[in-house]
């Protein structure tokens, strides 16, 4: 482990792909966080673009996707003067040193590898090497900063316990390099859909999922056909219920919370009056954050000036990893 004062602040990394709309998944699971990440480390958040060449997409519709994870992570609050929010294809060591894992890495590790399997599964037309080396370059984007710290959702818990076998492996092979970071789970690590309780929340199922600008009437439409189960059984939940309970602790007040707590533990409950509190407050607590957002997704040039310059300073840090790693393995 690289021994650190107690001054000095831990380097921290977050990412999110520019693949489409941000939902309320990504807004518990990372950018709610990111703030409380910004002021305590120092921090780095990342767009990444080059992850999402994995999936099927329209070149056309990209750039427009980057400046909205841009906006919405201003809007969550962070600061460029503060933390370093970059795009992955501007610092392009995450590609070179990718390269480089991927020589250290046996193919059984990347077998593994449950969301590449369950991708594969899903995008049968476009099962690509990208998606199949993914977790190499996940490694990479984290382990050029050196973090101690990764904020993740439970859907990342193997990736990073690969870049930490990567870390390991690389380090016995040529020398203490890397440290190996460890997770730092939110406490909402895994969102269900609200059509499908057993699945993750993802943009994939828009309609079990609630985007960050979908209005109140659309969030409330969203969350009245969510599913629940039709013969409640006092003190017992099923996932469907469990998620909107979930939803409402991190949205609702401690009243509301108890009144709906004490009428599913006596069986009176009415899902109908739950999912109209659980959308009203989910609606109120998007409100200042989609306000900031709407002003900030009309300056793109602003947009993409805070990630030029967030990108030149990830790649001074970047390069200087890449060359210790270099000298390491031997290459001039
Ligand atoms: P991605 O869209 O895969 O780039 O994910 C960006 C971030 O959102 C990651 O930190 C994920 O762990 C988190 N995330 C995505 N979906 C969910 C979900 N359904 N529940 C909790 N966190 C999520």
């Amino acid at each position: 482990m690289t021994a650190i004062s107690k001054t000095e602040k831990q380097t921290t990394l977050s990412g999110i792909q520019p693949s489409g709309k941000l939902h309320i998944g990504n807004y518990l699971g990372a950018l709610r966080q990111f703030p409380e990440l910004q002021s305590n480390y120092d921090a780095y958040f990342m767009i990444a673009d080059e992850h999402s060449l994995t999936e099927d997409y329209e070149p056309a519709d990209k750039p427009a996707q980057i400046l909205d994870v841009v906006a919405w992570f201003l809007a969550a609050g962070l600061n460029p003067r503060s933390s370093k929010i970059f795009l992955q294809s501007f610092v392009p060591e995450h590609a070179e040193l990718t390269w480089i894992f991927s020589c250290v890495t046996p193919i059984g590790e990347l077998e593994r590898m449950t969301q590449y399997k369950d991708k594969a599964s899903r995008q049968t037309k476009n099962v690509n090497a990208g998606l199949f080396i993914y977790p190499i370059l996940q490694a990479a984007d984290i382990l050029l900063y050196k973090p101690l710290i990764v904020p993740i959702g439970e859907d990342q818990t193997q990736h990073l316990e690969f870049t930490r076998m990567i870390a390991r492996r690389f380090n016995r092979r040529f020398g203490e390099t890397f440290p190996e970071p460890r997770p730092r789970y939110t406490t909402v690590p895994r969102l269900m859909s609200f059509n499908d309780p057993l699945k993750k929340m993802s943009k994939s199922w828009p309609g079990g999922c609630i985007f960050l600008e979908d209005s109140p009437m659309v969030i409330a439409e969203k969350i009245s056909r969510a599913v629940t189960d039709t013969s409640p059984t006092p003190g017992e939940m099923s996932p469907g219920v469990k998620n909107l309970f979930l939803l409402l602790k991190e949205f609702s007040d401690a009243a509301t919370i108890k009144h709906f707590e004490k009428a599913h533990a006596d069986g009176s409950i009415r899902y109908s009056n739950l999912k109209t509190a659980l959308a009203k407050d989910i609606a109120k607590n998007l409100a200042p954050f989609q306000k900031k957002y709407v002003t900030l997704i009309k300056q793109p040039k602003k947009l993409m000036a805070v990630l030029k310059s967030g990108s030149q300073k990830a790649r001074r840090v970047a390069q200087k990893t890449l060359t210790e790693v270099k000298q390491k393995i031997g290459l001039p």
